[in-house]
């Protein structure tokens, strides 16, 4: 035998569990000041829930007006606010506006329908419309999940919007096989006990995967901050020696490798003829022609200074001279355009193969250093091995 303390007992659970992860949310927005925008979004998505569960556990008490229409109302912004939120932790540019219509339509609706009696159109207005934004999310962070790097952030994490979804639909169902009947959480049947229970759970689990997916986005920017040289976003020195150690590695199981090093030619006189600006302007713009001639495995690191070295694997002493050539060509080519007026660049390449008595990469790293130390002697914008 159910009681109505007990479908109560669980609404207030639910009640609080929203209530606590709104606070949690709002810290992180504005104490440790995380992902700021989808934080806020889910505090005001658990905050609209919470508020919309106690009207609804007032109705009675407080007048109908506040705890039907306001709380219907509330229920589909917090489902609206779950989706912008979702698709803010996702994307770069959030989508919010189909949501907002949705719940504008849906409100409109609710506005002009009468609230006496048999409310189970409002009921299936309510479920129905959360289910839907629900859905759309979650397909969207399936999607989304399984196109990004699916390894460390799973698309299986969508899993608990997919079960938001399933369960306003099986509320919005039962208005249909439960007829004559005001749609009431705190009735105690067994629905209610098993839908508040499911509710509960959804709450922690969605909440608990959102904050997931944002610590996560933090740590996959801090390690490319880590990892990155902030001018020309290649490769750092620390990156590019784990990058090296890697790739010694795996000679030792018969996978060889070679480096180019790169070195641009006469970039001091670069600097003190029209400024630090242009050379660093000059940086940039030799990655960025250089970028498209690496394939996805290869790594592309900055040494130091106006020095940087790419790291083929699979790939022996003819294939790293091929690729050299092409760099060097490109460089070349294209002149700085500094100021109104053009300045030549060049670079000169060292490349080198590695060998099975190579102690480290750094043995390699040393033999491509020499290659490039007579590529300046031989005059400069040239290819040695
Ligand atoms: P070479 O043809 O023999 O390579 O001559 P070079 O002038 O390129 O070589 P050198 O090593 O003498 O000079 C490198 C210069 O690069 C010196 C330094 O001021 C400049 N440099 C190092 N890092 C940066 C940077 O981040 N930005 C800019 N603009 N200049 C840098
Ligand atoms: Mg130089
Ligand atoms: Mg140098």
């Amino acid at each position: 035998m159910i009681t109505p303390a007990q479908t109560l007992t669980l609404l207030a659970a639910v009640i609080l569990a929203a209530g606590v992860a709104a606070l949690v949310w709002l810290s992180l927005a504005f104490v440790a000041r995380v992902a700021p925008r989808a934080s806020c979004l889910m505090a005001g998505a658990n905050a609209a829930a919470a508020l919309s569960l106690t009207l609804h556990a007032l109705r009675g008490v407080l007048p109908d007006t506040l705890t039907y229409r306001a709380g219907d109302v509330l229920a589909l912004a917090s489902f609206a606010l779950l989706a912008v939120a979702v698709s803010a932790i996702l994307d770069r540019h959030p989508t919010w506006k189909p949501a907002t219509a949705a719940v504008l339509a849906a409100a409109g609706v609710l506005a002009l329908m009468p609230y006496d009696g048999d409310l189970r159109w409002q009921a299936r207005i309510v479920n129905f419309g959360g289910a839907a934004l629900t859905l759309a999310a979650a397909l969207s962070t399936w999607r989304r999940l399984r196109a990004a790097d699916g390894r460390r952030t799973p698309a299986g994490l969508s899993l608990p919007l997919f079960l938001i979804a399933a369960l306003m639909t099986v509320r919005g169902l039962e208005t249909f096989l439960n007829p004559g009947r005001t749609p009431d959480m705190r009735l105690p049947t067994e629905f209610n006990l098993a839908f508040l229970w499911a509710a509960l759970v959804l709450t922690l689990l969605q909440n608990a995967t959102l904050a997931f997916l944002v610590l996560m986005r933090l740590i996959l920017r801090i390690e490319r901050l880590l990892e990155r040289d902030p001018l020309t976003d290649t490769l750092n020195r620390r990156a590019f020696d784990q990058a090296l150690d890697h790739a010694h590695a795996w000679l030792r199981r018969g996978r060889g490798y070679a480096l180019v090093m790169i070195d641009m030619d006469r970039f001091k006189q670069l600097n003190d003829t029209l400024g630090h600006a242009a050379g660093d302007a000059a940086l940039r713009q030799m990655v960025r022609e250089l970028q498209p001639c690496l394939r996805e495995v290869d790594r592309f690191g900055r040494l130091g200074g106006e020095e940087f070295c790419v790291l083929l694997p699979d790939t022996d002493i003819a294939g790293a001279a091929l690729v050299a050539e092409r760099m060097r060509a490109l460089v070349h080519a294209t002149p700085l355009r500094w100021l109104e007026q053009d300045w030549p660049l060049s670079a000169s390449f060292g490349i080198a193969e590695a060998q099975r008595d190579d102690a480290d990469g750094a043995a390699l790293l040393a033999r491509a250093d020499q290659a490039l130390y007579r590529a300046k002697h031989q005059g400069r914008n040239v290819v040695q091995a």
